[in-house]
């Protein structure tokens, strides 16, 4: 069993409705288990030529999860929960109806043609670091520190947006013990 932090991101269509959604998604994936989220971030889109104040801005969320899944299956699945959201790959960094990242398993240290772990840049993301604080305060960057600390080092320019935690807004299955 490995714990397993994910970035969401969107910055077309409604954004907000399609990270509650892939939230839904990824819990509901086999070999899956929820175990803490963050509300919703806005901000500025960046692309390859750096911050875009034209271009639509970006939604964010971070989940964390506990699995049994390998990491290239956990990817596997992820994109296609892209695919589900209508996740085209052109421009790099180009704007996008959904993003989901695979921020770090465990401490682990992984580097295939397909997946690096932890995520090479999130530790220089406060879209990434400030909802992954508000899922997990205590959490670890492995490799680069305690994430509160990567984050008050970056400067947070991220807006909070007023929604409950991802995982909060899902129903609970009918007949669940409460
Ligand atoms: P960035 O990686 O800078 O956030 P991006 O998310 O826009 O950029 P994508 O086009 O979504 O990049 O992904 C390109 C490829 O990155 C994916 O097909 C995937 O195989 C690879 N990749 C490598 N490491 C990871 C990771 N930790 N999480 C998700 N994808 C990864
Ligand atoms: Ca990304
Ligand atoms: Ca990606």
């Amino acid at each position: 069993m490995t714990r397993v932090v994910i970035a969401l991101g969107a910055n077309l269509g409604d954004r907000g409705s399609t990270l509650r959604a892939a939230a839904r998604a990824i819990a509901a994936l086999p070999g899956v288990r929820p175990i803490a989220s963050s509300s919703e971030v806005e901000s500025v889109a960046v692309t390859l030529d750096g911050p875009d104040a034209a271009k639509p801005r970006y939604r964010n969320a971070v989940v964390v999860v506990d699995t049994d899944l390998e990491p290239d299956e956990l990817l596997d699945a992820l994109h296609g929960i892209e695919d589900e959201h209508g996740r085209t790959r052109t421009v790099r960094w180009g704007d996008r109806t959904l993003d989901l990242d695979v921020i770090a398993v465990d401490d682990r240290h992984i580097d295939t043609a397909t997946l690096t772990v932890p995520h090479p840049r999130a530790h220089e993301r406060a879209f990434v670091l400030a909802p992954w604080a508000d899922a997990d305060p205590d959490a670890v960057l492995p490799g680069r520190g305690p994430i509160v600390a990567l984050l008050a080092a970056l400067g947070d320019d991220t807006e909070r947006v007023d929604e409950p935690r991802l995982f909060d807004a899902i129903a609970p299955a009918a007949g669940a013990a409460s």
